[in-house]
This record gives C-alpha cells, sequence and structure tokens, in this order.
C-alpha cells in the first residue's frame, strides 16, 4: 500500500487512543525508530520527548533488546505459563527482585499496566478474604491519580477525570483529596488528616489503598510530598489495610529513583509495574504481592490467586525485560536521570514567567509546564513537524519525559520546543 492508502485504511478502520473515528485527530506515519528518533515515511525524523507514552527508557530500538527479542522468537514465541515455566521469565523473576523492596518478591505477570492493576486490586480483595474480612472489598485512591483504562482500574482513577462516561459501570470506590503539599514543600500534618479520618470512619470495608507514589500522572501531573506515603503506610498496618503502590509510571528511574517507593522508604504489600519493564519495547507488566499477601491468599480455600492471562509470562516480552533490566545495571542511569532533572530545571524556569503558564515542576526525567490555555491539537501537530520534536499535551500539561540516553543538545530542542507551545 503506498502512503494515501495506507492513511485512507487507518482513517476508516483504525481507533487511536483517546480518539474520535469520525473527525480522527492528525496521525504521523512511523516507519523507524532508533534512540531518541522516530522516523516518519516522509523522512522526517522526530525527537521522542515523551519516551513513546513514557516507556521507552533506553532508547528505541536499543540493540542488546532487539538482540534478546529476536533470539527469543527463534527459540520460541509464547507458550503457556500453566504448566511450563522457561527462561526468560524466570530471569526476570530474579532481575526484578534484586530492586523490589525486601520481601515483596511474588510476581505475576500481566499484559499490561491495566491488567496488572487489576490483579493488584483482585489480590487485595482475596487477601482480606482469606484474612477472614470478606467485607473489606472496596478501595480507596486519590484524586488527581491514574491507574489505566479497564474498569477495576477506571474505578481507582480520579473520579472527575477522563472516565466519567463510565461512571454508573464503576465499583463505588473511596477516594481522598489530592496530595496539596508538592515534593520539596514543607510537611504539615493536615495534609493526612482525611486519610486518617477515612480509615477510621470506614477501614472495615476497604480492603486496600492505591496509589502513585509520589508522582501522580495521567491525571494530574504532580508531585507530592513523600511524608504522605510514610504516614499512609503507618496507618494502613494499624488497621490491617493493604498499601498498593502503583509505580507503572514511576518505576525503573523515571523520577530518579529506581522504585519511587524509595522516596518514602516505604514498603508496600502489593506493587504494580509496567511501562519501563520491557524498556518500552513490548507490553509486559506485573503485580507483585509481599510474601505475608501471596501465603494468606494461598493458605484459604480456593488456596490460589484466581487469575489466569492467556498470554501470561510471554517469552518474548520476558526476554525483553531481562535485556532491558540487565542495561539498566551496565550504565549509570542515575547520573544521566539527575542530569536531564537539573538541565530540565534550568531551562525550563524561565517559561514561569509567560501569561500562559500556572506552573513549572520537574524531577528526575519528567520535565511539567501547567497552562493555562493549551495549545489545540493541529496547532501541536504544526509545531511537531516545525521543531522536529515530538510533544503530546493533554489537559493542560505539557510536559517532556524524555529516554534516560538524551543527550543535553536534545534536551535543550525539546525545552525550545515546549516554549514555542506556550
Ligand atoms: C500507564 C499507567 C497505567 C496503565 O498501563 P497500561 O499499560 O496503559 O494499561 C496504570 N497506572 C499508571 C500509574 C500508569 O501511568
Amino acid at each position: 500500500m503506498n502512503r494515501e492508502e495506507l492513511l485512507a485504511v487507518d482513517r476508516s478502520h483504525l481507533w487511536h487512543p483517546y480518539a474520535s473515528i469520525s473527525a480522527p485527530p492528525p496521525v504521523n506515519l512511523a516507519v523507524a525508530a532508533h534512540g531518541t528518533h522516530i522516523r516518519l515515511d516522509d523522512g522526517l525524523e522526530l525527537i521522542d520527548g515523551i519516551s513513546s507514552w513514557w516507556c521507552m527508557a533506553h532508547g528505541h530500538n536499543h540493540p542488546a533488546i532487539v538482540a534478546a527479542i529476536r533470539a527469543q522468537a527463534e527459540k520460541f514465541a509464547q507458550v503457556m505459563f500453566a504448566g511450563f515455566t522457561h527462561e526468560p521469565a524466570i530471569e526476570l523473576a530474579a532481575e526484578l527482585v534484586k530492586h523490589t523492596p525486601a520481601g515483596v518478591n511474588k510476581i505475576f505477570f500481566a499484559d499490561s499496566g491495566s491488567v496488572a492493576v487489576e490483579c493488584a486490586a483482585k489480590m487485595a480483595v482475596q487477601y482480606q478474604f482469606a484474612a477472614g474480612h470478606p467485607r473489606r472489598c472496596r478501595l480507596a485512591a486519590l484524586r488527581g491519580g491514574y491507574h489505566g483504562d479497564t474498569a477495576g482500574a477506571m474505578a481507582l482513577c480520579d473520579p472527575e477525570g477522563m472516565h466519567q462516561v463510565f461512571h454508573g459501570y464503576l465499583q463505588q470506590n473511596f477516594f481522598l483529596p489530592k496530595p496539596r503539599i508538592p515534593f520539596d514543600g514543607e510537611w504539615d500534618e493536615s495534609e493526612f488528616k482525611p486519610m486518617e479520618e477515612l480509615l477510621d470512619r470506614h477501614g472495615d470495608e476497604i480492603a486496600a489503598v492505591f496509589i502513585e507514589p509520589v508522582f501522580q500522572g495521567g491525571n494530574a501531573m504532580w508531585f507530592y510530598h513523600p511524608m504522605y506515603m510514610k504516614k499512609l503506610r503507618e496507618a494502613c498496618s494499624e488497621r490491617g489495610i493493604l498499601l498498593a503502590i502503583d509505580e507503572i509510571a514511576t518505576g525503573f528511574g523515571r523520577i530518579g529513583r529506581y522504585f519511587a517507593c524509595e522516596y518514602a522508604g516505604v514498603t508496600p504489600d502489593i506493587m504494580c509495574v509496567g511501562k519501563g519493564l520491557t524498556g518500552g519495547s513490548i507490553t509486559l507488566a506485573a503485580a507483585i504481592a509481599s510474601e505475608q499477601v501471596a501465603e494468606t491468599i494461598c493458605a484459604t480455600p480456593p488456596g490460589k490467586f484466581m487469575h489466569g492471562p492467556t498470554f501470561m509470562a510471554n517469552p518474548v516480552a520476558c526476554a525483553a525485560g531481562v535485556a532491558s533490566l540487565r542495561l539498566f545495571d551496565s550504565y549509570d542511569w542515575k547520573a544521566k536521570v539527575d542530569a536531564i532533572e537539573s538541565q530540565l530545571k534550568r531551562e525550563l524556569a524561565p517559561y514561569r514567567e509567560h501569561p500562559n503558564v500556572t506552573d513549572v515542576r520537574v524531577l528526575g526525567a519528567i520535565g511539567v509546564v501547567e497552562l493555562k490555555t493549551p495549545p489545540s491539537p493541529e496547532r501541536v501537530q504544526k509545531l511537531v513537524r516545525e521543531t522536529g520534536v515530538w510533544l503530546r499535551p493533554f489537559g493542560p500539561w505539557l510536559y517532556t519525559m524524555p529516554p534516560f540516553v538524551t543527550p543535553p543538545e536534545e534536551i535543550s530542542i525539546i525545552v525550545d520546543a515546549m516554549g514555542k507551545m506556550l
């Protein structure tokens, strides 16, 4: 098919994420990607300023990840995980538990971040059931939170966020105010009062509290004070409520720690990982339970965790994950993330004075400019082509999350392109 035919079929038949099918937004036809660049069919090279939805930690098509995928595909691309196991899943488990908090090491592989959140929610409910608290089957989460697009995950997202249409379809969970105190602000005990009150009043109905650690992404692009997580850990432990930490966006170095829960020294009962797990190359995620949660679930009939995806622990995806996690150990990713952080802090700071800007905030390899009036999709597309930088603002947020391997010159180009979108 030539370019026009390809795009005609795309327009006639393909849904794109959060997009109209009758008035489709502009799309770029990608033909190759390498390092920090995505190449379009007309030869234009775009710097990927958002790591292809926050995933592409080491850059596109990293040779080590490509080689791992190719080698595994030639051995076998898939085998069911019930009744079988394989080296890629086992090696990935061994790599993961080197980095998870002590005792959080019972890994359930899932196909995507949202499915990992579903699994974590089911684990929490099944844990309470097994522990003799069948009434504890609701969840609590934060306003401003984002946990995915499937029903259980949507029911944990900010109820005023992007899923309002589905209100009547969703499990009704408890919501707490969005944490107000910024990451580097001064802690004030009043911040935690609403959570404490909720857990006191409804603790006997709540299986777990779900949070994104320190960075609320898809519904807020906001960095909050790590003390909140510390207090939450204590409050949950005192009441037998589980703490589930969604590290899907933050995990694997994105905000300057391998896992964001390290900022608060907090050990979750269940944690979710995804996005960066395969270095952004193939979909794979996991819900990881603590030994105590896993063993409690399995000590009471039905005596097993009731979930089992068809493509669980897909060998090609796991092989990509092993290669990606070994890459993290092979270069100083933290130095790179720290350097991106200082450069973004320095170069984004002047935008604070712009009349269309309400806030600028940076942590790790994430830079956010909050706008009064966001640019239209058409204007964004025009500027993407003019500047050669791929950015995709949403809501009031114009942001960058570059691959960790982005050189300083390209960070400056990204920052300039953001300036043009103000
Ligand atoms: C992206 C994201 C998800 C959902 O992951 P998918 O792979 O898109 O299903 C869940 N939680 C957080 C915090 C995320 O950023």
